[in-house]
């Protein structure tokens, strides 16, 4: 649906309500936009009671509901996708996490000292210990098969990727179980008795009908705001149109935790994005051209003042290489032919997953980027001399010559003052011609969301949980202070989106549904 159609939807809506003040009028969305807390509200057309009603398809959704069900919960899933786009953004995963060689005691201390203990540690010690039992079930009950028993998820042998594999396998085995999915309805608004227990939660399809969910707990795992523009900007600061969303969902608009937030719930770490590496909008992500050519060590980074602006081996690692390049307005990385030459017949020095082995020759190189040199809107620069280069970009050509200078008399003396960059990875820009490349920085989610327990619970403005409520995944923050924790705990999302999941189930059925108890 394009913007303006939703938002002419969205004013026959409102218009259509006033007319129809009975409660019959239907407030019309489209997905991509914010909810609306100030909307008014609406009768629903159909309700519908449950123990336990999940918002969201993905890794966490799935687990809460299915392991709701397993339990003897009646349970409702709600997606505002339909069931084609079931799953989220968990679709696209390779790796779910795994505990290390040592245990959950080594998992627990890598967890709480990378994080610096700005994670939730009691959170965290209780992941470190439930992570193998919820992987274990994962496989043994759900079905779900690892590659290699470990860490990623099998491809189904169709071509399916890991990640959907997962899903339709949780998909199906929820479905075994008599999880009642309700597809095309966004959840937006939670039903709170006067005891300010939730009692349920208000969803509407996309020509704005209203059902309600009736249900003795609700658990939040929209998969948070990756998409939503505002969010992004209010919680980390940085302009949204300077980075790439790669969650290919569209659906990730904070619903949850606008939910949350409406009834006082408290947030954590909010800011915290799982960045991946700057990418060549329009090129492949995995190709010679990006690994190549801005995942480097051995290259320079440049921002829009023409100013180096970090040690580059920052690209090794996600965390760091996204808190630094999300500081810079412009992400530009500049080579010249020898290094254009040597990528041909050395390889890289900088590994980015499985894509290209170190010392190994990628002589596509000069090709891939020969191709990009014509393009539209292009991404890759060339000329014989850095003036020429820089005049392409929106870069202080001056400043850059001047760095450039700079650092290559670093490269003669061995030693990089500025940064102290690896003397290994030091090679100058001197041999024409010059090659310029206009990156852009990508990420995949946020992790911080609305403050849970080691329940899952959602925690409110008075430090207590707010009874009946849970969130999980991307809705949830605890486990990760304010980064990613990629270089320790690849997966860690996703195991958290299980883990998480597992614990409202669990809590929800031991706590708040005295019946199942008998
Ligand atoms: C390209 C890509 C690759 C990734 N690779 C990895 C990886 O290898 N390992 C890893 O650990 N993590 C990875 N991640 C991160 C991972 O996707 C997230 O950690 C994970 O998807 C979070 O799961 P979730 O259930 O919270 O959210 P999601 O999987 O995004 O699910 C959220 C669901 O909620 C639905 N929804 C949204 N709003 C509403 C509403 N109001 N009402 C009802 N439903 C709603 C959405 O449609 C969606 O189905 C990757 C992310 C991307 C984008």
């Amino acid at each position: 649906m394009s913007m303006d159609l939703s938002r002419r939807d969205m004013l026959i809506g409102s218009a259509a309500l006033g007319a129809v003040a009975a409660g019959a009028a239907h407030v019309a969305y489209a997905k991509e936009e914010p909810l609306d807390a100030a909307a008014p509200d609406v009768d629903p057309v159909e309700t519908y009671e449950c123990d336990f009603v999940v918002a969201g398809s993905g890794t966490a959704g799935l687990c809460a509901a299915i392991r709701a069900a397993e339990l003897g919960m009646s349970t409702i899933l709600v997606d505002v996708n339909t069931e084609n786009g079931i799953g989220g953004n968990s679709r696209y995963v390779e790796n779910c996490g795994e505990v290390p060689e040592g245990g959950a005691d080594e998992l627990y201390r890598n967890l709480v000292d990378y994080h610096r203990f700005a994670s939730n540690a009691i959170v965290t010690r209780r992941f470190a210990d439930d992570a193998q039992k919820v992987i274990d079930w994962t496989r043994d009950n759900q079905g779900i098969v690892f590659k290699e028993g470990r860490l990623k998820y099998e491809e189904d042998g169709n071509g399916t990727n890991g990640g959907k594999t997962a899903i339709y396998t949780m998909y199906n085995y929820a479905l075994e179980l008599g999880v009642q999915f309700l597809f095309d309805e966004r959840a937006y608004r939670l039903i709170v008795n006067e005891d300010g227990r939730v009692t349920g939660v208000k969803c509407r399809n996309r020509i704005g009908e209203v059902i309600q969910v009736n249900s003795k707990a609700v658990d939040l795992c929209t998969g948070g705001y990756s998409c939503n523009k505002e969010m992004f900007e209010r919680f980390t600061n940085v302009s949204y149109d300077r980075v790439i969303n790669r969650g290919g969902m569209g659906t990730q608009m904070g619903d949850g935790i606008t939910m949350g937030e409406e009834l006082g719930a408290l947030l954590f770490h909010p800011e915290a994005i799982n960045y991946c590496s700057p990418i060549l909008p329009g090129h492949y992500n995995k190709g010679a051209l990006t690994i190549c050519g801005v995942n480097q060590a051995d290259t320079c980074f440049f921002n829009e003042s023409g100013r180096r602006f970090c040690d580059e081996e920052v690209i090794s690692d996600w965390t760091t290489s996204g808190n630094i390049c999300s500081q810079q307005h412009h992400i530009y990385m500049i080579v010249d032919q020898d290094f254009v030459q040597k990528i041909m017949d050395e390889g890289v020095v900088t590994k980015r997953h499985n894509y290209f082995e170190v010392g190994e020759p990628v002589p596509q190189f000069q090709d891939e980027i020969d191709a990009a040199l014509v393009r539209e809107n292009p991404r890759v620069y060339k000329a014989d001399t850095l003036e020429e280069l820089c005049a392409n970009v929106d870069i202080d050509v001056e400043t850059t010559i001047a760095e450039i200078e700079k650092f290559n008399g670093y490269v003669d003396a061995g030693f990089d003052a500025d940064f102290m960059k690896d003397p290994q990875y030091l090679r100058k820009i001197q041999t024409p011609p010059f090659y310029l490349f206009r990156s852009q920085l990508a990420f995949y989610n946020n992790v911080g969301g609305l403050r849970v327990d080691e329940f899952a619970r959602v925690i409110g403005s008075d430090y207590k949980p707010i009874v009946g409520l849970y969130a999980g995944g991307s809705d949830a923050g605890g486990l990760f202070g304010p980064y990613y924790d990629v270089s320790i705990a690849p997966g860690s999302t996703q195991l958290w989106g299980r883990v998480s999941g597992y614990w409202a189930a669990e809590h929800a059925a031991s706590e708040l549904i005295p019946s199942l108890e008998a």
